[in-house]
């Protein structure tokens, strides 16, 4: 029997990382992937691993110490708060808060896109996906937003980029959310191209101006559907991808353009993943030994977001 070649890493802290009742970005999203896995036998296929613990040296690879450290005495004093029976969570934005697991989960959410870099450079792993929350890429560099703390594709990125020595890596963002936090931290970096495709105007409000020359930002209007999406990714992603000849991909695995999230309204379906997912695939085994880190963000429409990750895992693995 050959070992699986495609990773799978997550870990019990990202679940319990929740930021209240009824929010969007919560726990029962992973199970809705797990569950989907274990009824379709894809988790089978899997190398499933534990993510570790990043620390703080690998997460200011992507952020200002300031706001790491604001962020440590923010969870500490959150702790004290509950040891004395307090409230449970601690406000970074309106959308976005810290709970008594929140530093943990953080942690192995990078933690997981080290490791899967590692592994997949190291060649353990043709590939990997990392389930883990909360999500990362609306985190910049001095900043957290948008349900993210950090952002753990563009440490990702960075990690293998200043400790292995790749000299070009690609970010792709299909997320129905412009990456603003992976652009403000990776815009003018000319070792990285990042491309993206996203839902516009919409939140964050950012994208239609690209910051650096090396940002391939395609935003698309409301009720954008599949072929038009799959056309600009031919015509635009595909060309500038082959001209860059990434040593490694990343992806900032977003689900929720599926046309069942209501957090979006773009027309995507499980379909339209296999094939994005296919495209990417295509280029990484072309420059970059198939060399992927994929690793999730958005998809709010549990059972949607199951299927997708299916969709995805299942072009990853072969199967
Ligand atoms: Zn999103």
């Amino acid at each position: 029997m050959t070992a699986n070649k495609t990773g799978y890493f997550t870990h019990p802290d990202c679940r319990k990382h929740e930021m209240g009742r009824g929010h969007p970005e919560c726990p029962e999203r992973l199970d809705a992937i797990e569950d989907r896995l274990l009824a379709s036998g894809v988790g089978d296929a899997l190398d499933r691993r534990e993510a570790p613990l990043a620390v703080l040296e690998d997460i200011e690879l992507a952020h200002d110490p300031r706001l790491v450290g604001a962020l440590e005495e923010m969870n500490q004093q959150l702790a004290e708060h509950i040891a004395q029976g307090g409230r449970g969570y601690a406000q970074i934005d309106p959308d976005t808060s810290l709970n008594g697991h929140t530093w943990d989960a953080v942690l192995r959410a990078s933690g997981a896109v080290i490791a899967a870099t590692d592994a997949v450079i190291a060649g353990e792993l043709e590939n990997a996906f990392c389930a883990v929350r909360p999500p990362g890429h609306h985190a910049c560099r001095s900043r957290s937003m948008g349900f993210c703390v950090f952002n753990q594709v563009a440490v990702g990125a960075l990690h293998a980029l200043e400790r292995h020595g790749l000299q070009r890596v690609a970010i792709v963002d299909f997320d129905v959310h412009h990456g603003n936090g992976t652009e403000d931290i990776l815009s003018g970096d000319d070792r990285v191209l990042m491309v993206g495709i996203f839902q516009h105007p919409f939140y964050p409000g950012t994208g239609s101006d690209p910051l650096g020359d090396n940002m391939l930002n395609l935003p698309v209007p409301a009720y954008t559907k599949g072929d038009v999406i799959r056309k600009m990714i031919s015509d635009r992603w595909i060309p500038a991808l082959n001209a860059f000849q990434p040593e490694m991909v990343f992806i900032s695995a977003g689900f929720d353009a599926h046309r069942e999230d209501d957090l979006g309204q773009l027309g995507l379906v499980e379909a339209d993943y296999a094939w994005i997912t296919a495209q990417i695939k295509d280029i990484a085994n072309k420059y970059a030994k198939g060399r992927i880190v994929s690793s999730l963000e958005g998809g709010y429409n549990l059972s949607a977001l199951g299927r997708s990750v299916e969709a995805h895992l299942r072009v990853l693995a072969d199967l």
